[in-house]
């Protein structure tokens, strides 16, 4: 496996490393020869000492030691001293002994260093082996060391040296240039050449070491490498320091050129800006946009006053940032602001403004500014979208009240009022719907364009939404100005319109409601208006009408009213009083008419006047005449057994016209009476005068059916309408109601009592039973006893009152102690 990958890596490696590897292979070997030659050959017995363990451990060991620690020497870094021990060992114990210990030692420092296994073969030989042939040309030319001729064998120890110097760097530049393709020699003189003089020192010292032992033993030995160790260790610990410092320095400033890079990267590409003012705001430094949009027209010549460049709407708010933190450096501010590139472009950064002007780097008030110009315009779209009608492109209802809020506000300090027109399309719901939609809208489009063109720039016109549009006009001197304008809107709408290829005029009502001086509220303008529009549509359209407080008061009054009645019946804010009537001959209570009220929870009871006409208006009349006749009918049915004093007595419920003509009444009468319980002859409708006479025949219909229920009927308020006996005669009443303003003044004017004898007489004559309204005084009920009137009603018996008065009233007045006094 291993050597499968191996010959696949070598088969695809150049040719250089071939000899590369054929190069070690031969030092390797010739390290070997050497090994068997020097054990072998003549020279078997060179060396001084025979080499005992110790030695032999020592040496290893510093070759080891000093092959991986590399020390700084003569300016150069990375050396090593392992030359002394291996040469000292092949002086002392002869060149075969050293290279076999150094060959072994420099592998296991090689091993130690993890270096790749064929330069590690290398080394192991290359040293061991030059440093023996330089130990063999000594023993050669001064046959070992001694210290007898010390100074002659200084040169020759120079000599040896050198030759290991020459082998050893010789080797090396052989290496380097088969694996680097160069010149040998080039790489030595550029590598090695300087080692000269390193080898001469260190070959001096391996001397001294060698012959330290010789004459002095392991113990001189020792002393001699003491002085070597510590200029050795200090040496190694500065060489460390200074490599760690050199380290930490590259680390430092290949992380500052990142960071200048990254940061020239961000200022170059963000597509914004980067600006350093001076503290009076002239500009220090402007960075160019590199890219983006922020490069248009970016200023080609920095200009002295940073100012100049923010657009004038700005200029306010960027000075007060710069004094905001020229005052307080801490705070950092963010201002939106718009730049003029030149050539007439403008835009959107949002900036963060700091000073910085302690900093000693920067010394100036930084602008960190991106380009938000996008976003803006997003905004801005958004913006438009919301308070704009999709449709015209005019303002919407939104924007509308805004801007009228904002007028008055504008107004009251002017003293002057706001106009707000009102129009509503006349056709437009017919256009629309025979046309289709798609017509409907471009109606609607050419009606906004036709408001536009005559109205002023300075007016606001809007769409409401549907055909509604809104105009409103400042700065109004008075209300016939207002009128004007409006009056001119309403002519926009008399020429032709002309709308995806139809042409028709199309109508306006216009509504107008100007403010007064002073107000504010816009919400009540508009809604006057409101009134006011739909004032000109009841009028008969293709108007203006002018609001007007009067009317309003009492529509809005109405309106209210109307709501809250609707909820009445359900809430139960409903009452019945009963008034009772009298029989004039007896004084005994006969009967009662019931009577609603609405009890309002604010306004307390409200008398029917005030909410009947409006029931009837709305239909809700309906609703509240169930609740009354169901209601009466049960407590007249109760009363038959709580009020047996009463005896016979009947109970008179109010039919106004649209119940009167209610298709159901007859069938609701039946059931009413079937449900309660009650007798039919006890009950009796009241029905006016008024409302009999408008359709007397529905009326003759209706009463013949009610009577054959089996209940009685009456004319209420006899008198008030234009009855004509004829029909009088011909309907099936039993009884007649005179209205209270026959009998005020019965009892001292002559003419109506005779008025009212007159219609007693009828009443006889039809076989009627006549009931008088309305009496207040004894007098008047004295006059009516006389002429023949049987029944009376009225304040001088009892008002209206609730049950429980009622039934006080009735036994206080008949009952068993009443009829005893
Ligand atoms: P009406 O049916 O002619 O009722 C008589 C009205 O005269 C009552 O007024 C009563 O309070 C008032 N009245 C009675 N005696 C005197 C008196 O001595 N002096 C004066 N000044 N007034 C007296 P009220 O209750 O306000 O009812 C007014 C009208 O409302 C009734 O006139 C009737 O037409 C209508 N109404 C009352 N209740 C109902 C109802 O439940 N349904 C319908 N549809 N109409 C009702
Ligand atoms: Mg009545
Ligand atoms: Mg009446």
């Amino acid at each position: 496996m291993l050597a499968a990958a191996q010959l696949r890596r070598t088969a695809s490696r150049p040719r250089r490393e071939i000899a590369v590897g054929a190069y070690v292979a031969a030092v390797v070997g010739a390290t070997a020869l050497a090994i068997v030659y020097a054990f072998a050959g003549p020279m078997a017995d060179w060396g001084r000492v025979a080499p005992d363990w110790a030695l032999i451990a020592a040496m290893a060991a510093l070759i080891i030691l000093f092959e991986n620690q590399r020390i700084d020497l003569f300016g150069h870094s990375g050396q090593t001293l392992t030359f002394v021990p291996i040469f000292a060992l092949a002086l002392l114990a002869g060149p075969g002994v050293a290279t076999l210990i150094a060959v072994p030692a420099m592998l296991a420092a090689g091993v130690g260093a993890r270096l790749v296994w064929y330069k590690i073969a290398f080394n192991a030989c290359v040293i061991p082996l030059s440093s023996a042939i330089g130990a063999l040309v000594f023993y050669a030319l001064a046959g070992g060391p001694t210290t007898e001729h010390l100074l002659l064998h200084l040169p020759l120890v120079l000599i040896a040296a050198e030759t290991a110097f020459v082998l050893n760097t010789g080797l090396l530049a052989v290496a380097v240039g088969l694996s680097t393709g160069r010149s040998p020699l080039a790489v030595w003189s550029e590598k090695y050449r300087w080692l000269a003089p390193h080898y001469a020192a260190l070959g001096l010292t391996g001397y001294a070491a060698a012959i330290s032992y010789i004459e002095l033993g392991p113990a001189g030995m020792a002393i001699f490498a003491t002085p070597v160790g510590v200029v050795w260790i200090a040496m190694a610990q500065y060489t460390s320091r200074a490599r760690d410092g050199v380290e930490r320095l590259q680390t430092a400033n290949r992380a500052l050129s990142r960071n200048e890079e990254r940061f020239r990267s961000l200022v170059q590409n963000a597509p914004g800006f980067i600006a350093v003012l001076n503290e009076d705001g002239t500009l220090q430094y402007l960075s160019t946009p590199g890219v983006g949009a922020s490069a248009d027209a970016w200023p080609r010549e920095m200009p002295r006053d940073f100012l100049s460049l923010v657009r004038s709407q700005d200029q306010a708010e960027v000075t007060s940032v710069l004094a905001d933190v020229l005052a307080t450096p801490e705070v950092e501010r963010t201002v939106e602001l718009q730049l003029s590139h030149g050539g007439g472009k403008s835009r959107h950064y949002s900036a963060i403004v700091k000073n910085l002007l302690a900093d000693e780097a920067v010394h100036g008030i930084v602008v960190n500014a991106r380009d938000v110009t996008e976003r803006k315009t997003l905004e801005d779209q958004l913006r438009h979208q919301a308070f704009h009608d999709e449709l015209t492109g005019l303002p919407n209802r939104a924007l509308f009240h805004d801007r009228l809020e904002q007028a008055l506000v504008g107004a009251a300090r002017r003293a002057c009022h706001v106009a707000v027109l009102l129009i509503d399309l006349d056709r437009f719901k017919v256009i629309n719907d025979s046309l289709g939609h798609a017509i409907g809208d471009e109606l609607l489009v050419s009606a906004a364009q036709r408001l536009r063109s005559h109205l002023r720039e300075s007016d606001t016109v809007a769409r409401l939404g549907g055909d509604e549009f809104a105009v409103m006009i400042e700065d109004v001197a008075s209300r016939s100005d207002a009128e004007a304008a409006a009056m001119r809107v309403l002519a926009a709408f008399e020429e032709r319109l002309s709308f995806g290829g139809h042409q028709a005029v199309i109508t306006a009502s216009v509504g107008l409601a100007v403010s007064e001086p002073g107000e504010l509220d816009a919400a009540d303008l508009m809604r006057r208006a409101d009134v006011a529009v739909f004032r000109a549509k009841e009028e008969g359209r293709a108007r203006l009408a002018v609001y007007d407080e009067a009317v309003d008061a009492s529509s809005t009054r109405r309106f209210e009213m109307e709501s809250e009645l609707r909820r009445a019946v359900d809430r139960d804010e409903l009452r019945l009083l009963y008034q009772p009537e009298i029989d004039l001959r007896s004084g005994l209570v006969v009967g009662f008419e019931a009577l609603v009220r609405w009890e309002h929870p604010e306004r307390g009871l409200v008398p029917p006047q005030e909410f009947i006409p409006l029931a009837e208006e709305t239909g809700e009349i309906i609703r509240i005449g169930h609740w009354v006749l169901l209601e009466a009918c049960r407590q007249a049915q109760a009363w038959r057994l709580t009020l047996p004093e009463l005896g016979r007595f009947t109970v008179a419920v109010n039919l106004s016209a649209k119940e009167f003509l209610e298709p159901d009444l007859v069938w609701r009468v039946a059931q009413t009476l079937r449900d309660t319980g009650l007798d039919a002859s006890m009950l009796r409708i009241e029905i006016t005068e008024t409302v009999v006479m408008r359709d007397t025949h529905v009326a003759r219909k209706v009463f013949f059916e009610l009577k054959g229920l089996g209940v009685e009927i009456a004319i209420d308020d006899f008198g008030t309408g234009y009855s004509s006996l004829n029909y009088l005669r011909r309907l099936p009443a039993d009884v007649l109601k005179v209205d209270r303003s026959f009998v005020t003044e019965v009892d001292h004017d002559e003419r109506e009592a005779a008025i009212v004898r007159a219609v007693v007489h009828v009443a006889q004559a039809l076989d009627m039973h006549v009931v008088a309204e309305g009496i207040e005084r004894l007098e008047q009920s004295v006059v009516l006893a006389e002429i023949g009137c049987e029944t009376a009603q009225g304040y001088y018996f009892s008002r209206p009152q609730d049950v429980a008065t009622i039934e006080r009233f009735v036994r206080e007045r008949q009952g068993p102690s009443a009829r005893a006094a």
